[in-house]
């Protein structure tokens, strides 16, 4: 064990000190009320200030970051993004705001918020945009409230299901359903795209509207779109759009085209900002010019303008790409994507094939006779020093490997990878056994996944209870 694999608890012994508190410089102030006071100290660890820098930093680095190595998770779009945008987000004119400051105090901020609303509308074909959700899921929770109360407005009440096709994004189905929506599934064809004739028979008098991503989930262009749309318009229902996943059509086909009356997207996939563990996050949502009044109506769905620090960020993503270099974004990722998939067709199981836009989905390694499965395969990359792909997502397959290399990973990084995944494959035919108990060299090696999820270690008792 090394002596950073302790926690800050352990390293703890009394009296040390790794920071003084600057001198008081204010009068004493009323004591609080003896009620009010804590009995004992707080139970804090006592550290060097090196202590503190060491075990921080000892931690990062048992983590894996896009910064660290290539991360290819599909739906996920884990790119790699300027620091340009990091250093505008953490200016201190910007970081320092108050979301109650008076307004004319603000007026960078709203130049901000405007200048940015302009850009996606030009990017998405929507005419506005509201910045107050804070995920992708709260986007389309808020989409899906304004879809249904333009329903009700014009006083149609029979509209409460929603279309959610079966390959979607599990949050498709789950907002809807918090959002009231009864939820009807719409069957994929064997060429992964919606099966059109399925689709009309669901259409009718009780549709709110089909919830839809495109490309859809395996990373396929939805090529029946405009028909799919005149058919739900027909009906009486609206079209929204799953945009957390831009990358492929930025510059290039804008969902307000496709017919799309409400979408969100995912400023914290597509547009800059690093996500992961449950950081900040930025899901607009953007409306048709029919829906822009419902913007105002509809209340609030956060406490002030959402995550400012991510819009800061796609905006100086956005500027500093400009019009003539955000139309490079979706072929780079698209030709990525493609270059993986045909690199390794003949080594992994592909179950559709064609051209792909920005991810797709193989179905684990073509030789099945192995035994190896697709979180051996998983595993085994991290003792590479990549970072798995999405495994067992989209469910249409039992063996879901979901690539997504986006546009940002030079040709070396994709061949590297490539090659790598190569090298799994034939590991896999001359020593599965190595495989199955992959990783091998990571700071933490295969988990018992059983035992996690059954007794999760949550808290620093658990620890120590497991520990003895
Ligand atoms: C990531 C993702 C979402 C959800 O976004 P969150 O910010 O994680 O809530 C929805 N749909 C698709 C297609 C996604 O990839």
């Amino acid at each position: 064990m090394k002596y950073y694999d302790r926690l800050i608890f352990e390293l703890s012994s009394e009296g040390k000190q790794g920071y003084s508190l600057p001198r008081n410089r204010y009068p004493e102030a009323e004591p609080l009320p003896a009620g009010l006071l804590r009995a004992e100290k707080p139970a804090l660890p006592e550290v060097s200030e090196i202590d503190v820098v060491r075990h921080y930093t000892n931690l990062s680095q048992m983590n894996f970051g896009v910064d660290t190595g290539f991360y290819p998770l599909g739906s996920c779009t884990m790119k790699y993004n300027p620091k340009i945008n990091e250093e505008i987000a953490a200016m201190p004119g910007f970081a320092a705001l108050h979301p109650l400051q008076p307004e004319e105090t603000v007026r960078g901020a709203k130049a901000v918020y405007e200048g940015l609303e302009k850009a996606l509308s030009a990017v998405t074909g929507m005419k506005a945009f509201t910045f107050e959700p804070c995920a992708g899921a709260h986007g389309e929770l808020t989409g899906l409230m304004i879809i249904r109360n333009y329903h009700i407005r014009r006083g149609d009440l029979a509209r409460t299901k929603v279309i959610v096709p079966d390959s979607a994004h599990g949050t498709n189905p789950a907002s809807a359903a918090v959002c009231g929506l009864e939820i009807v599934e719409v069957k994929s064809l064997s060429d992964g795209r919606i099966d059109v004739e399925a689709l009309k028979p669901l259409l009718g008098p009780d549709i709110a509207g089909i919830m839809m991503t495109n490309p859809n989930t395996l990373g396929l262009f939805e090529t029946e779109i405009r028909e799919i749309a005149s058919l739900v318009h027909g009906c009486g229902g609206l079209l929204y759009y799953d945009g957390a996943n831009m990358n492929p059509l930025i510059g290039k086909v804008r969902p307000g085209d496709m017919g799309f009356d409400v979408m969100h997207l995912n400023l914290h996939k597509s547009f800059s900002t690093p996500h992961g563990g449950g950081g900040p996050g930025s899901g607009p949502v953007g409306v048709c010019e029919t829906l822009r009044e419902s913007l105002k109506t509809f209340g609030k769905v956060s406490g002030f303008q959402g995550n400012f620090a991510v819009m800061l960020r796609a905006y100086a993503y956005l500027l500093s790409l400009g019009k003539e270099y955000v139309k490079w974004v979706g072929p780079l990722s698209v030709l990525g994507a493609n270059y993986i998939k045909e690199s390794l067709k003949d080594v992994y199981e592909l179950p559709i094939e064609g051209v792909c836009k920005h991810e797709f989905v193989f179905d684990g390694l073509k030789d099945k006779s192995t035994g190896v499965t697709t979180l051996n395969v998983a595993k085994r990359l991290l003792d590479y020093g990549f970072h798995a792909p999405t495994i067992y997502f989209p469910l249409l397959f039992h063996e879901s490997i979901m690539i997504e290399p986006t546009e940002t990973e030079s040709k070396e990084t994709l061949d590297e990878f490539i090659s790598v995944m190569r090298k799994i494959a034939l590991e896999a035919i001359e020593n599965p056994e190595s495989l199955m108990t992959a990783p091998h060299n990571t700071p933490v090696r295969k988990l018992d996944e059983t035992t996690a999820a059954r007794r999760p270690v949550l808290k620093y008792s658990d620890l120590i209870a497991v520990k003895n």
